[in-house]
């Protein structure tokens, strides 16, 4: 199956994309994961990406579509997968309608209001990606597989507040894009993470 998560920054995709994907088999690729992984190697698309990934604005469309139009070619990407922050804006879901037929949408659908504060807590494993937040996580320490939390160098007020922006006037208009298309559902994204599971398993 081949699938979009879509949602807010902060509306819990990364979560839910790696339960998702383990439960289907699929890969679960994330353009977010993909630009920190390159940044910390300073490779040549990590250098080009900082400048907007610090400033919580969108990485150019060329470069991004690139990035998913080979992964997806991959082998491990032949019986479908999860795509987690992809696309963005309407020219990005533009591009992969000509890569690909997406099967399913699943929009998490959370209150905006709640979205700074979760971002701005948010602590995140640097080995597993399991995201925690500093009201319920007191300790530094991953509990599902001992590795150190850190916070996101866009998590900081500034940029969240640009982030959310960015959504509200790029990707938010993907929902009315896919509805159109007959492929968008809706799952409520402000209950507990095992119930947005639960949730995200009946619609699929
Ligand atoms: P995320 O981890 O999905 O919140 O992404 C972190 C940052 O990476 C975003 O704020 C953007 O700067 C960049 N980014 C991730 N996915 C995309 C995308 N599909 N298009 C453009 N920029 C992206």
């Amino acid at each position: 199956m081949k699938l979009v998560l879509l949602g807010a920054p902060g509306a819990g995709k990364g979560t839910q994309a790696v339960r998702i994907a383990a439960h289907l088999n699929i890969p679960h690729i994330s353009t977010g994961d993909i630009f920190r992984k390159n940044l910390k190697e300073a490779t040549p698309v990590g250098l080009k990406a900082k400048a907007y990934i610090d400033k919580g604005q969108l990485v150019p469309d060329e470069v991004t579509c690139e990035i998913v139009e080979l992964r997806i070619k991959e082998d491990d990407c032949k019986n479908g997968f999860l795509l987690d922050g992809f696309p963005r804006n309407i020219a990005q879901a533009e591009a992969l309608d000509k890569m690909t037929k997406i099967d399913k949408v699943i929009n998490l659908d959370v209150d905006l209001k709640a979205l700074a504060d979760r971002l701005t807590g948010r602590r995140v494993c640097e080995k597993c990606g399991e995201s925690y937040h500093v009201s319920t996580k007191k300790d530094e320490t991953c509990d599902k597989c001992g590795g150190k939390l850190y916070q996101r160098a866009d998590d900081t007020l500034e940029t969240v507040n640009s982030r959310l922006t960015v959504y509200e006037q790029s990707t938010a208009p993907l929902i009315a894009y896919y509805k159109d298309k007959g492929v968008l559902v809706n799952v409520d994204g402000m209950q507990s993470i095992e119930a947005v599971f639960e949730s995200v398993k009946k619609v699929l």
